[in-house]
């Protein structure tokens, strides 16, 4: 052997003990954190231009990890998207937990592989730990099984598989063994604004996209219970806990209590809104979604824990576990818990440990408080706009705000005009066939002056769109 030459993994242990390269990637992210609240919500066409200089072809020869993660901060950081800062009202997403970041920090340099106990027992003892608080605050049934995952749309997948394979195993068609072939039938119900994620875990499934029977919705996006048609034991039934949209509620007391007499199964999507179940002044928009058999649910939303952090939770732990082996219908619990038998992934990072800090840090009354916080901050932001000449769309129930100036040309106008001023984002959406600007608030990082300085961007918008 020759001791001189130095190999790839000798480089790479020198660099794993040179702490010097962690300290830069500190300060790196210090910068970062300090100038958040200041910059342009949305990067500029010239940050954005600079981008190209990550479109090289891969060097030959190793690289300096310094250089590496200074070109990352160098052009990435100033590429990115300031959604931790208060500001940013796009889509529904959320800041991060400052616990939460910290121990993210800490937890990836345990690298730990969560797919099971034996790989690494934190991470099956916080599973266990969070299963429990997580049942408990959102008002779940006891024993209901949490899984884990990257999101609402995986956790609607491993959802909605275990509500097929349910439904089938009780018409007596093991679907995990004979696949979908000549399987019975079943119906799947679902309102018209039910979200996308939905569509794309039915359509993996193999339950189509076109035999789905729509209800039509009431001007607030919520199912009209009249419309339902007649539920059973074949039919898997989806409503929605918080429409992307309007953030509205399914009527789950009535809804819930007819589809559980039929024997339907019963899935809610609660991605962001589920987490009113943790407030007693907003727990009303989810009463009777404890009837449900399966729910999805975003940490990384409401909670404002970091991504990507999605839960499945299932009334029926057999029935998920069932349908997410990879050796048929066998259940195998060990004596501990392995993360893997309630996720689509084996090998898996150590998500649950952000996801603890978040829980831990806030507790039981900074969660309730958080998410009444965002309500309140929503309501007075859209009072403030209507004041400012824009017409609100929907009752502002929880966190989401739909506007617009009237006709959709103005609209959307105004919504680039507001993209483009750097002092807010949001994004824009269809609302009873009009185009609507959406307004999601959903950070802890927005506060009633940031609300204020957004509203000035919308004023200002206003009048140019609305000029000539
Ligand atoms: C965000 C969202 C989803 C998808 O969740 P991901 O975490 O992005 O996978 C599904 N349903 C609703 C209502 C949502 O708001």
């Amino acid at each position: 052997m020759n001791e001189n030459i130095k190999s790839m993994c000798d480089h790479l242990r020198e660099q794993a003990e040179d702490y010097a390269l962690m300290e830069q990637a500190k300060e790196y992210a210090l910068e970062y954190m300090r100038g958040v609240q200041d910059r342009s919500v949305f990067p500029n066409d010239e940050t954005i231009s600079n981008l190209e200089v990550f479109r090289e072809s891969l060097n030959d020869e190793p690289s300096d990890p310094y250089d590496v993660i200074r070109i990352l901060h160098e052009f990435g950081s100033p590429a990115t998207v300031a959604q931790t800062g208060g500001r940013y009202f796009g889509f529904v997403c959320g800041g991060i937990a400052p616990a939460a970041l910290a121990a993210k920090w800490i937890s990836d340099t345990w690298d730990q592989n969560a797919g099971m106990y034996v790989m690494s027992p934190v991470a099956g003892v916080i599973e266990d730990v969070c299963e429990k608080w997580l049942v408990e605050l959102l008002g779940l049934p006891g024993g209901t099984a949490a899984g884990f995952v990257g999101g609402s749309c995986t956790a609607t997948l491993c959802a909605l598989a275990a509500g097929r394979n349910s439904l089938l195993d009780q018409l007596g068609y093991d679907v995990s063994k004979k696949g979908l072939f000549g399987a019975p039938e079943i119906k799947v119900v679902l309102g018209e604004g039910a979200h996308s994620t939905i569509y794309k875990a039915l359509s993996i499934l193999g339950l189509g996209s076109e035999r789905i029977i729509t209800v039509p919705t009431d001007e607030q996006g919520r199912i009209r219970a009249y419309a339902v048609p007649e539920l059973d034991t074949r039919t898997l039934l989806i409503l929605q806990a918080g429409n992307v949209n309007s953030g509205a509620y399914d009527d789950f007391a009535a809804l819930c209590k007819k589809a559980r007499e039929a024997g339907a199964w019963i899935h809610i999507d609660g991605a962001f809104g589920l987490w009113a179940a943790a407030s007693k002044r907003l727990g009303h928009l989810v009463k009777g979604a404890e009837l449900a058999d399966s729910w999805s649910i975003d940490a990384h939303k409401t909670l404002n824990a970091p991504y990507d952090n999605g839960i499945v939770f299932c009334r029926n732990r057999d029935a998920l576990v069932n349908a997410l082996q990879m050796s048929g219908s066998y259940i195998v619990y060990s004596e501990n818990r392995d993360g893997m038998i309630y996720t689509l992934d084996m090998s898996r990072r150590g998500r649950i440990f952000e996801l603890w800090a978040t829980l831990k840090s806030l507790g039981k009354k900074g969660t309730e408080e958080l998410v009444d916080d965002l309500h309140d901050k929503a309501v007075y932001f859209a009072a403030a706009l209507r004041d400012n000449g824009f017409q609100i769309k929907n009752d502002v129930c929880f966190n989401q705000i739909l506007l617009s100036l009237g006709d959709s040309d103005s609209t959307e106008k105004a919504l680039k005009l507001v993209q483009d001023s750097g002092e807010c984002w949001c994004g824009g959406s269809k609302w009873e066939g009009q185009s609507v600007i959406r307004v999601s608030v959903c950070s802890y990082r927005t506060t009633y002056e940031d609300i204020d300085r957004s509203v000035a961007a919308f004023a200002a918008a206003k009048e140019k769109a609305l000029s000539k």
